[in-house]
C-alpha cells in the first residue's frame, strides 16, 4: 500500500483523496485552513451549457458533468450523508440585447444535447427576452458536499493534518518531502490541489478571482436562473445569489459595494426579489489561469491539479478520476490538453 499526500482541503484535493481512499490506498489530507477553500462558498453549478464553455473545456466539463449522479451515489454511500444535489436542468434567462445566447443554444440543441425554450414567467422583469432549459445540468449545495467529503474521508480513515506546506524539497523531478511550518513530510506520490494560492509554491500562471455572494430568505424558485447579470440558486431554506467577479488580489470580507452589486443585479431579474431578507454574505477566492482553462501538471512522483476558475465544483468527478488513472499507470488525455506547456508555446 502507497502512502500519498494531498495538499489543500478544498473539493479538488478532497474528492482526489476520496477515489484513492476507495482504491484502499493510504491517504493524508494536509491543509493549513479547512474553512479557507473557495469550494465551501461556490454556487455549485454544473453547467457547461449555461457556462457557454467551448472546445477542451467543454468536452471536460461535459464528462465531468455526466460522472455527478455516479460520484454523488458513492460520496452519499461512504459518507453516510445525503449531498443536496438537484438534477432536471437550469434555466438559462436571456435579456435583451443578448439574442447570441439564443443563438448558442440553437447551436446545441442541433448538435443534440437537452435544450429545450420556455416563455417567460410573470415574475420575471420585461428584461429576460426569453428562457433556455438546459435540460442536462444540474446544481449541488457545496456546503452539503464539502461536508459529506470530510466525513466520508475520515470514515475511511484518511488523516488530517493542519499545517502550511512552505516548499518541496526536490531530487531531480521527484519529490523528496514537503516543507511544512509544523513538521517535514514524505509520501510515496504528491497530489497538490492548491487553489488560488498555487503559485505560493509552484511557478505557475494562477491567480484569484474574489466572489461576493449572498443567502436570502423568503423567495423560492424551482430550479437555477442564470443570467449574464446574476445567478440565483435555490437551496434548502434559502436562496443563494451570487457572484461578483473581481481582481484584487487575496483581499479579505464582504463590501457593501459587492452587496450593492448583488442586490442591484438579483432585481434586475426577480424585481421580487427586494422583499427577501438578508441571511449571510460569503466571499472567496476563484483559482484563475490566463485562459480560464485548469492547469494538471505531470512529475515523476506527483500531480498539480489547480486553475479550475469557475468550474471547479462541476470539474471534480473527471479531475479525480484522472488523478487515480495516472496513479495506475494510464494517461488521460486532458493531462496534456491542461499542461502548463500550453503558455510556454505562446512566449
Ligand atoms: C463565489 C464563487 C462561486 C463559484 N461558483 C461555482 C459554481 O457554481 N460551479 C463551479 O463548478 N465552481 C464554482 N466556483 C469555483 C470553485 O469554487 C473553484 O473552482 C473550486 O472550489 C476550486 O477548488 P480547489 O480545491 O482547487 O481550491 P480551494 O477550494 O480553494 O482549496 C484550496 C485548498 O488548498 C489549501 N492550501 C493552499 N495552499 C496551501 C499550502 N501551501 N499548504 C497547505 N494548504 C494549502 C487551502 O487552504 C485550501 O484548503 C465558484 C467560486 C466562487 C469563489
Amino acid at each position: 500500500m502507497r502512502k500519498i499526500i494531498v495538499v489543500g482541503s478544498g473539493v479538488i484535493g478532497l474528492g482526489c483523496a476520496l477515489f484513492f481512499a476507495l482504491e484502499g490506498e493510504r491517504v493524508q489530507v494536509i491543509t493549513r485552513n479547512p474553512e479557507e477553500p473557495a469550494s465551501w462558498v461556490a454556487g455549485g453549478m454544473l453547467a457547461p451549457f449555461s457556462e457557454e464553455l467551448e472546445g477542451e473545456l467543454f468536452q471536460f466539463s461535459y464528462e465531468s458533468l455526466k460522472e455527478y449522479p455516479e460520484f454523488i451515489r458513492f460520496l452519499e454511500e461512504a459518507s453516510k450523508k445525503r449531498v443536496d444535489f438537484r438534477e432536471g436542468g437550469i434555466y438559462r434567462l436571456v435579456l435583451k440585447g443578448e439574442e447570441e445566447v439564443l443563438e448558442r443554444s440553437r447551436a446545441y440543441a442541433r448538435a443534440g444535447y437537452g435544450v429545450e425554450w420556455v416563455e417567460p414567467w410573470s415574475y420575471l422583469s420585461e428584461e429576460v427576452l426569453s428562457v433556455v432549459h438546459y435540460k442536462e445540468e444540474a446544481w449541488v449545495d457545496t456546503e452539503s458536499l464539502m461536508d459529506a467529503l470530510f466525513s466520508a474521508l475520515r470514515r475511511l480513515g484518511v488523516n488530517f493534518t493542519i499545517d502550511n506546506i512552505k516548499g518541496l524539497v526536490m531530487e531531480g523531478k521527484e519529490v523528496k518531502n514537503l516543507r511544512g511550518n509544523a513538521s517535514d513530510y514524505r509520501g510515496d506520490f504528491y497530489l497538490f490541489a492548491p487553489g488560488a494560492w498555487a503559485r505560493e509554491l509552484f511557478d505557475l500562471p494562477v491567480y484569484p478571482v474574489k466572489g461576493q455572494a449572498i443567502k436570502v430568505k423568503g423567495a423560492d424558485l424551482e430550479r437555477v436562473h442564470y443570467s449574464s447579470s446574476s445567478y440565483l440558486i435555490p437551496r434548502m431554506g434559502y436562496l443563494y445569489i451570487g457572484a461578483t467577479s473581481e481582481e484584487v488580489g487575496f483581499t479579505p470580507g464582504n463590501t457593501l459595494e459587492g452587496l450593492r452589486r448583488l442586490c442591484e443585479m438579483a432585481m434586475r431579474v426577480v424585481p421580487s426579489l427586494g422583499e427577501s431578507s438578508l441571511m449571510g454574505m460569503l466571499y472567496g477566492y476563484r483559482p484563475t489561469t490566463p485562459d480560464g482553462k485548469p492547469i494538471f501538471e505531470v512529475g515523476e512522483n506527483y500531480l498539480i491539479l489547480t486553475g479550475h476558475h469557475r468550474n471547479g465544483i462541476l470539474h471534480t468527478p473527471m479531475t479525480a478520476k484522472l488523478a487515480l488513472d495516472y496513479l495506475k499507470g494510464s494517461r488521460n488525455k486532458f493531462l496534456e490538453a491542461f499542461s502548463k506547456d500550453r503558455f510556454l508555446k505562446k512566449t
